[in-house]
């Protein structure tokens, strides 16, 4: 049984959940509990704070956990990432009082920064050659410059709103961050085929979610350019239509890619296109 952390609930609880949904794992509807198992792997879910689960798997109470990226290289905990899991991305940024005019790193020599990421600032400042102070805070850092408490803060951002309603610009980026998969460095064989397992299924949901399944017709003689724009997993499928000189070609796209492409095959006299999701995709 592998013992897996997530969030008990907060911004990363729903994407965690949703990727091991898609996985196919399946658990009771335990969100309240401390913990509970998946119905049809052996995996157990621990509900914690997100900023503890570091420490829990340095300690090995659990195995795994799913943890915003900043939070684990803040805790400064062994252990060892294993896969990015591409959702709550974010960043951590230095922000400043709207109304100072910002001119680089060297604007907050002497001043004071609040933040509840200690170290990743300490680490920056270091790196900048600045010598500014750090005040500690766990929460609401956003309000500090207005209540006298400092002179700019570091905290996450996603879209800058909270910043702006605060009288706050965001002057530097230091981290940019999303959910991460981490594991106990120590894990026993059983255990680290456990997790193999289920990195193997995060894999094909992620690469499902990047591609599409897209079928289309076109005249035969504009099969071969069709194929070299649509090259597929190994090889396009092609069914012949009842229409004689016509064909239905199958094929899988990067999601993005698709839009470039889609004038080019319009050229190519492809008509009908359809464009379906994936579901798993294993290359
Ligand atoms: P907990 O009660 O578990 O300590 P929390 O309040 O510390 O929760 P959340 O606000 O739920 O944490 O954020 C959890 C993680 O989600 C962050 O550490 C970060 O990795 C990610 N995240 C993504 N977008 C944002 C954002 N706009 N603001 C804050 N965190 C974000
Ligand atoms: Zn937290």
């Amino acid at each position: 049984m592998l013992r897996l952390a997530v969030q008990k609930s907060g911004r990363l609880q729903e994407g965690s959940l949703n990727l091991l949904k898609e996985s196919g794992l399946h658990f009771s509807n335990g969100k309240d509990q401390l913990k509970t198992p998946a119905l049809n792997f052996p995996v157990e879910l621990l509900f914690l704070r997100d900023d503890d689960i570091p420490q829990y798997v340095e300690d090995g109470v659990a195995d795994a956990g799913i943890v915003g990226e900043n939070i684990f290289l803040e805790k400064q905990k062994a252990g060892e990432l294993v896969k990015r899991l591409g959702f709550a991305r974010c960043r951590l940024s230095v922000a400043i009082p709207r109304n100072e005019e910002y001119t680089g790193t060297a604007w907050l020599n002497g001043k004071n920064i609040a933040t509840s990421y200690p170290n990743l600032v300490r680490k920056f400042l270091q790196d900048k050659n600045i010598s500014a102070g750090i005040h500690e805070i766990s929460g609401s850092v956003e309000i500090a410059p207005g209540i006298g408490l400092a002179d700019a803060i570091c905290d996450l951002v996603s879209s800058g709103s909270t910043l702006l309603s605060n009288g706050l610009k965001e002057a530097e980026t230091i981290l940019h961050s999303e959910a991460i998969l981490i594991a106990n460095k120590y894990l026993s064989s059983d255990k680290r085929d456990l997790l193999n397992q289920l990195v193997f299924r995060f894999e094909a949901v992620q690469k499902a979610q990047r591609n599409k399944y897209i079928l289309l017709n076109c005249p035969n003689d504009s099969i071969e350019a069709i194929i070299n724009i649509l090259p597929g997993m190994k090889s396009p499928t092609i069914l012949p239509l009842a229409l004689p000189g016509w064909s239905s070609l199958h094929s899988v796209v990067d999601e993005d890619d698709f839009w470039n492409k889609i004038d080019q095959l319009k050229k190519l006299g492809a008509q009908g296109i359809l464009v379906i999701p994936i579901e798993k995709m294993i290359v």
